[in-house]
């Protein structure tokens, strides 16, 4: 069965001068990225079957990110190009005082719209991943997003979401961008969050408290990943934390995608009801082998670099 990811597919351009501001720096890395994007990409590297819904320019860079995905043998029949928007593009530098800096110019990526959601065939699709920081940006995507989870919910399609908050670009939106996770996170049946993204979700204070309420006001089984110390397990309202592996970290970039999508891999070819009946050694199995991949993918500078070196030897 084939796993849908839906939202942002953007370059991302990465300043290489050390120390340097986006205003000072000179040269730039071209990355195909946006964290949907990426998950599809970890997907296919295991071996599935996986197409990805976004959105992208008729510009070269919108051509280089349909390439990018080709190659790692993701669908990307459901990846419209929008005639008037430019390619969305995140430029980021790490600056001598630690901090990023970060400019993001939106283009295509927001303007998919509910008419080409309606026009994707669902047919073997067993699971769609929710995967964006930008879908609840303002813009036709939102609609999108909300249209694209009813018609999963009536096919009775297994729902997986990651909020991604990313606060250089969302911190004018926060609000609104918790209120329309919630919509997501009531109504998914798998959702992976960070440490911080669960206290922000639940306005609390420490995860302690994050998982509490968590484990009160959601239904789904949900992941909170916390790095080298693996991934906390929400199911049936117990927790556990299952650890990752001992890696040698390069960058961290995409671990939480290869751990989405290593996770989902592993789900595909069972119906909602076969999921819901999996047992808590079945899960327990299912994130060790996911905190697997998010720890290869730390082994490596770059998360589409890294997932060129996943496969499902790993879970061996
Ligand atoms: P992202 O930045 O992609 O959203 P995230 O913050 O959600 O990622 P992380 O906690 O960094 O995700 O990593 C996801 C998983 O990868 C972790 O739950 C863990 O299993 C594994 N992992 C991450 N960092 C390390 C590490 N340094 N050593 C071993 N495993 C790691």
């Amino acid at each position: 069965m084939k796993i849908l990811c839906i939202g942002e597919a953007l370059i991302d351009m990465i300043c290489v001068d050390k120390g340097k501001s986006l205003t000072e720096g000179n040269n730039f890395l071209k990355k195909a990225g946006g964290a949907p994007t990426n998950v599809a990409a970890a997907i296919a590297a295991l071996g599935g079957e996986v197409e990805l819904a976004a959105k992208v320019g008729i510009d070269p860079f919108g051509t280089h990110m349909i390439e990018v995905m080709e190659s790692f043998k993701v669908s990307t029949k459901w990846v419209f190009r929008d005639e008037q928007y430019f390619t969305t593009f995140a430029f980021v530098s790490l600056m001598e005082n630690g901090e990023r800096d970060f400019y993001f110019n939106r283009g295509a990526d927001g303007q998919l719209t509910a008419d080409e959601i309606e026009a994707i065939d669902l047919s073997g699709v067993s699971i769609i991943h929710f995967g964006s920081a930008t879908a609840f940006l303002p813009g036709p995507l939102q609609a999108a997003y909300v249209h694209l989870l009813q018609k999963a919910l009536k096919q009775n399609i297994y729902i997986s979401f990651d909020p991604n908050y990313r606060h250089l670009l969302i911190k004018n939106d926060t609000a609104s961008f918790i209120n329309q996770c919630w919509h997501f996170l009531e109504n998914c049946h798998f959702f992976k969050v960070s440490d911080e993204e669960a206290m922000l979700l639940t306005a609390t204070q420490t995860l302690d408290e994050a998982v509490a309420a968590l484990l009160v006001k959601t239904t789904a089984v949900f992941t909170i990943t916390l790095g080298k110390e693996g991934t906390l397990l929400g199911l049936n309202n117990t927790t556990t934390i299952i650890p990752s592996i001992s890696v040698q970290p390069v960058d961290t970039t995409g671990a939480g995608d290869a751990f989405v999508g290593a996770a989902l891999y592993q789900l595909k070819d069972f119906s909602v009801a076969q999921i819901q009946s999996l047992t808590a050694a079945d899960w327990h199995k299912i994130i060790s082998n996911a905190n697997k991949a998010g720890a290869r993918t730390c082994e490596y500078l770059g998360a589409m670099e890294a997932f060129k070196h996943l496969s499902n030897d790993i879970f061996n």
